[in-house]
């Protein structure tokens, strides 16, 4: 769509409002609203102007003005305004260079791409998530401003606590752990989902399933079919809209927080990726599970570089309680076929050679999907480039294993701390056809520790009064 189509597009479909959107460091989308009549084709070239200050670890305040530029190919009718409007994204630019903003995370994935042709690897790098949330009923006491503790009004969540007595009655309910996969009335939220993929194939999502995840409290699953990263990125961004959006519209809310129920699964976003030259992949082979020497250089790019990119695929304080055994989640940075315990799993499904891919399993869907996706693709292109040895298959389960026996393999980071260690000492993969900016890294891990590390450790856990009060 070019800027004349944009008009006609928006006139067809009645919008009185342009809804500007762009995302932050860290995965949130921001927007604002424009009457339309205000507007002409030179806002495609001019953009919107914004403060800059305002966003979270983006700009000074004495260097405030920046410019947001729609791209009119993102355009979509908004499902969710009352009066009709058309959203479209924004590429961040400085007004004065007339540069695009190095913090802008929409710019690290269209770097990223261009780097991958430069470094004449492959064309293409699909992306495909499996991003997973719960559905709660309402929420009784919400954070206040200083962050006192709020309680999740869940019957299903207080089946969690390991007290049943606190969930009342529990037919047609979910069992511990035992979400995945019983029909209705179990599954009490299949038409929910179903409104919520109804909308994404409205705007043009291709969703490939749905379904009630392992998880007691709600837990759900929607599954986008895989495109390439840019657009993936950007359907991400829907998705969470989507599916908040229309939970809310049903009295209940969604939480993408990785480990919101303690003792039950958490959430993850499975990440299958694959790299495609001339309409062809890249990955299969006769290599270790059916994959190409290619494929498994990557992987071991992903396993050197592992504890480094948690910090952009796991990047909450929160994301460490799901990495954790006996929760289906991995917690070592090791490669396997088929099993769901190791970080870099091969699936085994299907036998046609276009299917191959690789699987990550350590993101959660509280990262940004411009920064977690492009991160990865970079590590995989780091492991080609150095042709680095991914090591022995870890093709026995994980969680068996005893504590020397696990602390011999790449353990995954279990702090946020720590994985923010690692990504400051090891980063030049990303920075690599400064595709990250050092100046970005810098701001995201300055934020991290000041606002979420510490901000934690000022505040007594509401545990430690079971803990600690009797001392
Ligand atoms: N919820 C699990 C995780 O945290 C995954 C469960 C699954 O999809 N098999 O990764
Ligand atoms: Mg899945
Ligand atoms: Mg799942
Ligand atoms: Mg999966």
């Amino acid at each position: 769509m070019d800027p004349k189509e944009f008009f006609k597009f928006a006139k067809e479909n009645n919008a009185a409002q342009l809804d500007m959107k762009f995302c932050d460091m860290f995965g949130t989308w921001q927007h604002c609203t424009y009457p339309l009549d205000t507007l002409d084709e030179g806002v495609f070239e001019d953009g919107f102007g914004f403060d800059g200050s305002s966003i979270r670890a983006w700009q000074a305040i004495n260097e405030s003005d920046m410019i947001a530029i729609p791209d009119p190919n993102s355009a979509r009718m908004d499902p969710f305004f009352a009066i009709p409007t058309v959203s479209v994204i924004a590429d961040i630019y400085d007004p004065i260079t007339k540069q695009p903003y190095n913090k802008d995370p929409r710019g690290v994935a269209k770097r990223g791409i261009e780097y991958l042709k430069q470094t004449g690897i492959a064309d293409s790098c699909f992306i495909g998530p499996e991003p997973e949330f719960f559905i709660f009923d309402d929420i009784r006491f919400a954070t206040n401003q200083r962050g006192a503790m709020y309680e999740i009004d869940s019957s299903e969540a207080a089946w969690n606590t390991g007290k049943p007595e606190l969930a009342g009655n529990l037919g047609h309910k979910v069992g511990y752990k035992a979400g995945y996969f019983p029909v209705a009335p179990n599954d009490s939220l299949v038409d929910i989902r179903g409104e919520m993929v109804q909308l994404m194939r409205e705007l043009g999502i291709v969703v490939e399933a749905h379904h009630h995840e392992v998880g007691t409290a709600g837990q759900c699953e929607i599954d986008m079919k895989f495109t390439d990263l840019e657009t993936m990125s950007d359907q991400f961004l829907w998705y969470k809209y989507v599916v908040k959006n229309v939970a809310k519209k049903h009295g209940k809310t969604v939480t993408f927080m990785p480990k919101p129920v303690f003792e039950d699964n958490g959430s993850g976003m499975h990440t299958h990726i694959s790299f495609w030259k001339d309409g062809d992949t890249l990955m299969a082979g006769d290599g270790y599970a059916g994959m190409s020497e290619m494929a498994l250089h990557g992987i071991g790019g992903i396993i050197k570089h592992g504890r480094a990119l948690v910090a952009l695929s796991n990047p909450t304080a929160n994301s460490f309680h799901r990495l954790v055994p006996g929760f289906e989640a991995p917690v070592t940075l090791a490669m396997s076929q088929r099993n769901r315990s190791a970080s870099c799993r091969i699936p085994m499904y299907s036998t046609s050679p276009k299917a191959k891919r690789v699987e990550f399993r350590t993101p959660d869907p509280s990262a940004c999907g411009y920064l977690s996706f492009t991160a990865l693709m970079m590590a995989m292109i780091d492991g080609i480039q150095n042709k680095i040895d991914p090591g022995e298959p870890l093709d026995r389960d994980i969680y068996d294993m005893t504590p020397e026996e696990l602390a011999e393999t790449n353990v995954a980071p279990t702090s946020l701390g720590e994985a923010l260690e690692a990504l400051e000492a090891d980063h030049d993969f990303l920075t690599a056809g400064d595709v990250f900016s050092q100046d970005m890294l810098d701001s995201f891990i300055e934020y991290k520790r000041a606002e979420e590390i510490d901000a934690l450790r000022l505040r007594p856990h509401p545990y430690e009064f079971d803990l600690y009060y009797n001392v």
